[in-house]
């Protein structure tokens, strides 16, 4: 096997992400997908986003143009929608790698219409309202009358779609109902003729828990990667697997008598004659360092607890009573190992933070392989 050169890596189990997208895409048979695939599709890498357009998606939203021109590069076609907006020296790549700019100012609008008028082009575009998440988009105010005028019809720029982006969809759901009704209202406002197609608010939490606000189309990232937007505590409506697998090998193992410090600032001292494996991977690798002393990783298919504070490529771990643990060894730090697993979701909860910025962190993890199932090393 060659993954055993790295001290660590990432798995990416494509079946996983396979069925994901046929079970996200029967829960919404008459909506359309967009895959989120920002900061490199979740830290799972780009090659993950060619797995999905594989399996057939053709619409990708990502945060910036450089973003959409590494997708492009990579071969992706179909819509590509710059989420995040752009900066007016950007306009000139929208037009050349056809993107779909997501627009929130009137700055944004002046940028593409000077361009699209220079080169004779129609530029499409999405308009963002801000009904309520105080980031970027119109205030629902702002697109009025004259607006209509100057921009809902214009010669070089068309109007496909019209989006808001709910700020509590996995914590609050009066929230996330009054931002739709602020939306809905929105919408029922738009002149007779307005020529935009897709209407969209959902991101997965609302994906998953209001079918009723999916529209013409749904914004999913974290779902695609079988974590949920939850975090630990609540079950998935679905059954979405986990893709990202991470494993780091055992650099030695020894024992420590009883009274003996461990790790960086001795925040963990031996009560006894303590086993400690040290396992090559750190905070420089993405393990936040306020999971010391708190999360766990497998180790010979069973827990083995964080003892003192992560280092940055290192990290140890208590292995008194697992036996046969040896140098070399390969521990499982995310994924699962026989009746054990340790989650995004596990790791999120214990570092008091969402599972996006866990999923964002390990994507520091350039080292990936890519599992076609679940027994054989493909690429
Ligand atoms: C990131 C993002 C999403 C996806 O959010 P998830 O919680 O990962 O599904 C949807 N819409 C916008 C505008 C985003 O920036």
């Amino acid at each position: 096997m060659e993954n055993i050169l790295f001290p660590f890596w990432m798995e990416i189990d494509a079946q996983n992400l396979h069925n994901n997208v046929e079970v996200l895409k029967r829960w919404s048979p008459s909506s359309s997908l967009m895959a989120v695939v920002k900061s490199e599709a979740y830290g799972h890498g780009w090659e993950a986003v060619n797995l999905l357009y594989d399996y057939g998606l053709r619409k990708f939203g990502v945060a910036s143009v450089e973003e959409a021109h590494e997708l492009r590069k990579r071969g992706i076609k179909g819509d590509i929608y710059l989420l995040g907006g752009f900066f007016t020296e950007e306009a000139e790549m929208i037009l050349e790698d056809g993107l779909t700019p997501v627009v929130s100012s009137p700055k944004e609008l002046q940028a593409l219409e000077e361009l699209a008028r220079k080169a004779d082009k129609i530029i499409p575009f999405h308009l963002k309202v801000d009904t309520g998440m105080g980031r970027m988009g119109f205030l629902p105010q702002e697109i009025n009358g004259e607006w209509w005028k100057r921009w809902g019809n214009n010669c070089h720029l068309s109007l496909r779609g019209v989006m808001t982006h709910f700020a509590s969809a996995e914590s609050d759901p009066a929230y996330t109902h009054f931002q739709f009704d602020n939306f809905l209202s929105f919408l029922g406002r738009l002149p007779e003729n307005n020529p935009s197609r897709e209407r969209h608010c959902c991101n997965s939490a609302a994906f998953l828990a209001f079918p009723e606000m999916h529209l013409d189309l749904s914004r999913v990232g974290i779902a695609f990667w079988g974590v949920s937007p939850w975090g630990r505590k609540a079950t998935l409506p679905l059954d979405l697997k986990p893709v990202m697998r991470i494993k780091a090998r055992v650099k030695q193992v020894k024992t420590l008598p009883p009274g003996f410090s461990v790790g960086y600032g001795g925040t963990f001292t031996t009560s006894r004659e303590t086993k400690i494996a040290i396992i090559s991977i750190g905070y420089s690798q993405g393990l936040f360092r306020s999971l010391s002393n708190r999360m766990e990783v497998l180790v010979r298919g069973k827990r083995a607890p964080s003892r003192g504070n992560i280092s940055m490529d290192q990290m140890t771990v208590e292995v008194t009573g697992i036996e046969g643990v040896e140098k070399g060894d390969i521990a499982t730090v995310v994924g699962k190992e026989g009746k054990e697993e340790v989650t995004i979701e596990e790791i999120a909860d214990l570092a008091h933070t969402v599972p996006h910025e866990v999923l964002c962190s390990l994507g520091k993890i350039k080292n990936r392989m890519i599992y076609e199932n679940h027994c054989s090393l493909a690429k």
